[in-house]
């Protein structure tokens, strides 16, 4: 038995899908310790926007390391951590008008939404939260209630409450207009629904099946929660720097969320790195009310702010992750074209793209059948149905190509049996 089915827990799960043992990385590509490579078409869920191993990133982090730069600082001032907040401010927030302020609350997304949530309720003094079904918002406790994953929230242990799930987009095929439901419940006294500290949203759900919500109904929400004085939380932990095209992912939406939560790539190298930006007016606990241990980590910071100043000071990314995602989206629906009676249906926008199937099994016997060929991708949705995949932006277009045929050949592989 291996060191890992010996001593680690079995909550462990992509190494079950990818069972192999994983030594080097670089650009999009992941090589076992036995030589094999790998085209990475998953990114460390997100995390890896710009690639493993970023040439350009590295040179900063090693810089930074060899020079005994600060790696532990709690939230104290550091030389990396003002560089980072001088990068967001200069490259992303005013650029795009955007008035927020940071906070650190420690290195992960779920740490990012459970500021965000928490903060809310402060502000308001409601403790209820809207969420949205399919959502994913983490496994810590605040997070875990506004997920919808049965499975995930079976893990909890103890009721999962002050979260009310309402339909997202699609959810009932257009058959009901968009917020009737939800905006009947606010308006109605009898309707016993909490009054809301706020809404916590995804634009397009990443581990729910790759969702998208149209831009028209992510402005309805945004104008409901304005309406009827509701905190509207983005969560753009998996969507946020540049996995839809633009930085933030609702910007094409053209709202103006009270807080955003972001995590994976905004540290660039794939070292942890969270940050949930609120409206300054909602900056109201006091010195240390939200704390925790790691909450900076300075060369997430030094490497953070290399890959703002090298990927977002034009918009040469946001053009090429839209290129790649319609060559992707493409290949999906001459798939679904090429199956028509298996009700597959290609999902996704940027480079954040999902191919349904019909149940969990076929779509993880996809997955199974690249991985023989050397591709990595996931599956997400309720059931495991939709084959998600979330390439490096930086992937080359020669790469993209290859991965697609691969994955081609994996579908034809299973759905021809
Ligand atoms: N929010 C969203 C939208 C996510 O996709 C995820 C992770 O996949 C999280 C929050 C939680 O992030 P983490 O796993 O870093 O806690």
């Amino acid at each position: 038995m291996s060191i890992f089915e010996k001593l680690e827990s079995e909550v462990r799960s992509y190494s079950r899908g990818w069972p192999t043992v994983f030594d080097r990385a670089q650009g999009s590509w992941l090589y076992s310790e036995d030589g094999k490579a790998y085209l990475d078409f998953f990114a460390g869920a997100g995390a890896l926007n710009y690639g493993h191993n970023n040439p350009v990133l590295k040179k900063a982090l090693i810089d930074y390391i060899e020079r005994d730069g600060v790696t532990h600082a709690l939230d104290m001032y550091t030389v990396a951590k003002r560089d980072f907040l001088e990068a967001l401010d200069e490259v992303i927030l005013r650029p795009r008008s955007m008035d927020y302020k940071v906070i650190f609350p420690g290195p992960g997304g779920a740490n990012a939404v459970e500021a965000a949530l928490k903060l809310a309720r402060k502000v308001t003094g409601k403790e209820s939260v809207i969420n949205f079904t399919n959502a994913f918002h983490g496994m810590t406790l605040g997070a875990l209630s506004v997920t919808g994953n049965s499975m995930k929230r079976g893990g909890a242990g103890i009721p999962l409450v002050h979260a009310t799930p309402m339909p997202y987009d699609k959810y009932f095929d257009g058959a009901y207009p968009d917020f009737l439901y939800f905006e009947r419940l606010l308006e109605d006294s009898g309707s016993g629904l909490n009054e809301p500290a706020a809404v916590i949203v995804e634009t397009v759900q990443g581990e729910g099946g790759i969702n998208a919500a149209r831009l028209e109904w992510l402005q309805g929400l945004s104008e409901l929660c304005e309406r009827h004085d509701i905190l509207l939380i983005l969560d753009d932990v998996q969507m946020g720097c540049g996995r839809t095209g633009p930085f933030f992912s609702f910007e094409e939406a053209g709202i103006k969320p009270d807080m955003v939560c972001l995590s994976k790539s905004i540290g660039g190298y794939g070292l942890p790195l969270a940050i949930t930006l609120i409206r300054p007016d909602l900056d109201v606990w006091s010195p240390g009310e939200h704390n925790g241990t790691f909450r900076g980590i300075n060369p997430a910071f030094v490497t953070a702010a290399q890959a703002l100043r090298t990927y977002w000071s034009d918009d040469e990314l946001e053009k090429g992750t839209r290129a790649k995602g319609e060559r992707v989206a493409a290949v999906f629906e001459e798939l679904v074209a090429r199956y028509p009676d298996t009700g597959l249906i290609a999902k996704g926008r940027g480079l954040a793209r999902g191919l349904e199937f019909p149940s969990g099994e076929v779509a993880g016997k996809v997955c199974a059948a690249a991985f023989d060929r050397g591709l990595l991708m996931e599956t997400s949705g309720p059931d495991g149905e939709v084959v998600k995949l979330l390439p490096a932006l930086t992937t080359t277009d020669a790469e993209i190509k290859q991965g697609l045929d691969i994955i081609t050949e994996s579908v034809d592989a299973v759905l021809s049996h």
